[in-house]
């Protein structure tokens, strides 16, 4: 199956099981203090599950498009690196808001799969709650006898508070889930490792890829538990990861959702993919991102100096350094992505096929003035690299610092002239300054909260070369 039919197959087994087909919101939220990006098919009817809302459909079920680089779930440094964690990525859901509960749950995500997606059974195992004694809470024994009907015993496996009881924050709607996983490992190796050693076995093949929500208990101000009178469903599966499984790859890009793209940059930079795993990754990077930028732009965010545009303009500028330093693209390529994308996604989200030209324009221009920065920097390092045979610690900082330019890059073109970098003490400027941008947070106390997530290790001096300085220098950590 194409991944244009898995979609469609998921959309047209919910609503022949009466759910309501409806749009994918915006990638990007204005509206919500708490969150920046929509990063959970639920997002949009959190408003129903706090019974804020009228329900118009009990049963609805959708493909929303997610994004996990801030806050909560920040996924971005596995992106790339790992083969199934996207910055952007959809997920399929069905919800019931107090109609049905776990039987029907449970029962169309098994007949869909292995009925009408037709993956291997013997592949599959489910997670159920294993209770929190704490919490008073007790194993979800409901779950477990609804699974029973559907898989062997020894594959229903226990899972703890972390993973399989979902909250919406601290106060709120919440329950137990069951998460399904499928195991992609070879004969001999599933036959090794069996039970509740599935579990824990870490194992890039092994992935979940569907979550089952069963809200059922709302958590009060005071941290005690009520039941809900009305108790709700909200699922959410990976799409990029289901696909993977039913075309039977072992890595989500070598599916037709990114094939396209990795085939595009792989043209363009000359460079087979699955040569060498430092150019696999740059192209997987690329072609992840791209789709990132792209819908929030399409979206409403534009790339800037603070909040959401600051996290997007540090997506965008990850995937053209890795162009850059990797692939070999010295001049502007990241943008050309773009109608590559925009045809993929027509008839599915064509908020970005309308908007293609001017999305195109938005990137070009960002890696213009980007690839400028860098160019300065590289003009620094070749008259530095002169009349030195080593590139010191505080030299390769200020590099990073100031010009944007992560240490592979400096080590890189280092190497290229037979020079070396001296790490330690690069190291050590870069502790020190992130003392200093600890000892500084106070400034942030306004500001958005999940920027302060946004990983430490990067970079984030080049803005240092803008107005804004003090700004985005100091907003850390
Ligand atoms: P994981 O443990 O793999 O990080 P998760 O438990 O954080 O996933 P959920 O919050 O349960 O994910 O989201 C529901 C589903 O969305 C997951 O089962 C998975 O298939 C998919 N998913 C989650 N994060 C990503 C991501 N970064 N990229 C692609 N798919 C994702
Ligand atoms: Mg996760
Ligand atoms: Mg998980
Ligand atoms: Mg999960």
């Amino acid at each position: 199956m194409t991944s244009r039919e898995i979609r469609a197959a998921f959309l047209e087994y919910f609503q022949s099981k009466s759910h309501h087909i409806v749009p994918s919101a915006p990638v990007v939220v204005k509206n919500d203090p708490t969150l920046m990006f929509t990063n959970a098919g639920m997002n949009q009817f959190k408003e129903l599950f706090l019974g804020e809302a009228a329900v118009k459909y009990p049963r609805v079920a959708d493909t929303q498009r997610c994004l996990r680089v801030s806050g909560k779930h920040n996924d971005l440094e596995e992106v790339g690196i790992d083969t199934y964690h996207h910055t952007l990525f959809e997920m399929l859901g069905n919800w019931s808001f107090g109609d049905y509960f776990k039987k029907e749950a449970i029962e169309w995500a098994w007949e869909l799969l292995t009925e009408v997606l037709k993956l291997d059974k013997d592949r599959l195992y489910v997670t159920i709650f294993e209770g929190d004694a704490s919490e008073n809470l007790e194993r979800d024994s409901e779950a477990f006898n609804f699974w029973k009907a559907h898989i062997a015993e020894d594959r229903i496996l226990l899972g703890n508070k972390k993973d399989n009881f979902w909250e919406m924050g601290d106060q709120g709607p919440c329950g137990p889930c069951s998460e399904i996983h499928f195991d992609m490992r070879s004969n001999e190796e599933r036959a090794a490792v069996k039970g509740q050693d599935l579990v824990n076995a870490d194992h890039p093949q092994v992935i979940e890829i569907w979550n089952l929500v069963f809200m059922q208990f709302n958590r009060l101000k005071n941290g005690s538990l009520e039941h809900l009178p009305n108790k709700h469903v909200d699922t959410g599966m990976g799409f990029e990861r289901l696909v993977r499984c039913i075309q039977g790859k072992t890595s989500n890009y070598d599916t037709d959702v990114f094939q396209p793209l990795i085939q595009y940059i792989s043209e363009k930079s000359g460079i087979p993919y699955g040569q060498d795993e430092k150019t696999d990754i740059a192209m997987r990077v690329l072609s992840d991102h791209i789709r990132a930028v792209s819908f929030a732009i399409a979206d409403g965010q534009l790339p800037s100096n603070n909040k959401a545009g600051y996290v997007i303009r540090r997506i965008l500028r990850r995937a053209v350094r890795y162009a850059y330093t990797f692939l070999n693209f010295k001049n502007p390529f990241f943008h050309e992505l773009v109608p590559v994308l925009a045809a993929q996604f027509k008839g599915v989200f064509d908020e970005l096929y309308a908007q293609q030209d001017f999305v195109e324009k938005v990137i070009l221009e960002e890696e213009v003035s980007f690839l400028r920065t860098l160019t300065t920097g590289i003009q620094r390092f070749e008259n530095y690299a002169e009349g030195n045979q080593v590139i010191d610690g505080d030299f390769a900082f200020e590099l990073f610092d100031t010009y944007g330019f992560p240490i592979d890059l400096t080590d890189l073109l280092a190497r290229e002239k037979g020079l070396y970098v001296d790490m330690e003490a690069f190291d050590k400027a870069l502790q020190a300054q992130k003392d200093r941008s600890r000892a500084a947070t106070t400034i942030d106390t306004g500001d958005w909260v999940t920027v302060s997530d946004i990983d430490e290790s990067e970079f984030v001096g080049y803005d240092s070369l803008t107005a804004n300085t003090e700004i985005i220098k100091y907003r850390k950590v």
